[in-house]
C-alpha cells in the first residue's frame, strides 16, 4: 500500500524548478555565445558520468539486482538505454540521408522537429527526477544534479538547432520556452502514481544508459568540439570527482 501523500508532495516540481532554469541558462548562452561553453559543457560531462557510475547504477542495483539470464535486471537495462538512444539517434539520420539531405540544407521543420524532440527528452528527464524522488530524498538529489547539468546543453542546443533551421528568433525562443517548461510536466506527472521499487531500478538503469550515451556521444564531442583543451579534460575529471565526493558524504 503507497504510503500517504504529506507535504512533501510536490517536492520533485520544485526540483524541476532547477533544470527549468538551467535550460533557460543555456538557450540564453547559445544566444550570446561566449567562450567559456566548453568548460560548462566538459563538465556537464563529468558530473554526468559521475552520477550513472557511482550514483545511480549502484542504486539500480540495490532496487533490481535480481538475475535475468545470469545479469542484473538493472545492468541490462542500463545497456539497452544506452541501445535504444543510439538506435534514435542513428535512424533519424538514416532518415536524413534517405530524403537526400545536406545537413546543411537549411529546412525549418527539421530544425522544429528536432526541437520537439528535444522537448519530448526533457519531459522525461522531468519524469526521472519524479520516480527517483519515489526512491528516497537523496536518490532524486543525485538525478537531478545529472538533469540539470545536462540541462545547459539541452537548452543550448533546442534554442541553436531551431535558429540554425532558418526559424525566425520568437519560434527559437519558443521552442526554448517549452523545453524549459518540459522537466516540470514531466516531474509533475510522476505524482499521479507510485512505481513498486523493482520498476524504479529498472527505469533507472535505463535511464542511467541514455544519460550516459548522451554525455559520450552528445555532450563531451561538443565541449571538445571547437577548443580541445587540457582545461575542458579537467573540468570533466573534477566533475566526476565531485559526484564521488557528495556520494562519499551522503553514504
Ligand atoms: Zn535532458
Amino acid at each position: 500500500m503507497p504510503e500517504p501523500r504529506g507535504r512533501g508532495e510536490t517536492v520533485p516540481v520544485v526540483i524541476a524548478l532547477g533544470a527549468f532554469l538551467m535550460t533557460l541558462v543555456g538557450g540564453w548562452v547559445a544566444h550570446r555565445v561566449t567562450d567559456r561553453r566548453h568548460l560548462v559543457l566538459g563538465l556537464a560531462g563529468g558530473l554526468m558520468l559521475g552520477v550513472v557510475g557511482l550514483d545511480l547504477l549502484p542504486e539500480a542495483l540495490e532496487a533490481a539486482g535480481e538475475e535475468i539470464h545470469g545479469v542484473p535486471a538493472a545492468l541490462l537495462c542500463f545497456v539497452l538505454g544506452f541501445l535504444a538512444a543510439h538506435a534514435v539517434e542513428r535512424l533519424l539520420a538514416v532518415r536524413k540521408a534517405a530524403h537526400g539531405m545536406d545537413p546543411e540544407e537549411r529546412v525549418p521543420q527539421v530544425g522544429l522537429t528536432a526541437a520537439a524532440a528535444m522537448v519530448v527528452h526533457s519531459f522525461m528527464d522531468g519524469f526521472a527526477i519524479g520516480l527517483a524522488y519515489q526512491v528516497g530524498r537523496e536518490m532524486a538529489v543525485a538525478v537531478a544534479i545529472a538533469v540539470i547539468a545536462h540541462d545547459f546543453a539541452d537548452g543550448f542546443n533546442t534554442y541553436t538547432i531551431t535558429s540554425l533551421y532558418g526559424n525566425a528568433r520568437n519560434r527559437a525562443l519558443t521552442m526554448l520556452g517549452a523545453d524549459a517548461l518540459a522537466p516540470l510536466a514531466g516531474a509533475a506527472s510522476t505524482l499521479l502514481f507510485t512505481l513498486p521499487e523493482q520498476w524504479l531500478g529498472i527505469y533507472l538503469g535505463f535511464f542511467g544508459g541514455v544519460l550516459l550515451y548522451l554525455a559520450t556521444s552528445d555532450i563531451l564531442p561538443e565541449a571538445h568540439h571547437d577548443h580541445p583543451a587540457l582545461s575542458t579534460l579537467l573540468c570533466t575529471v573534477a566533475g566526476v570527482g565531485f559526484i564521488w565526493l557528495v556520494v562519499g558524504l551522503a553514504a
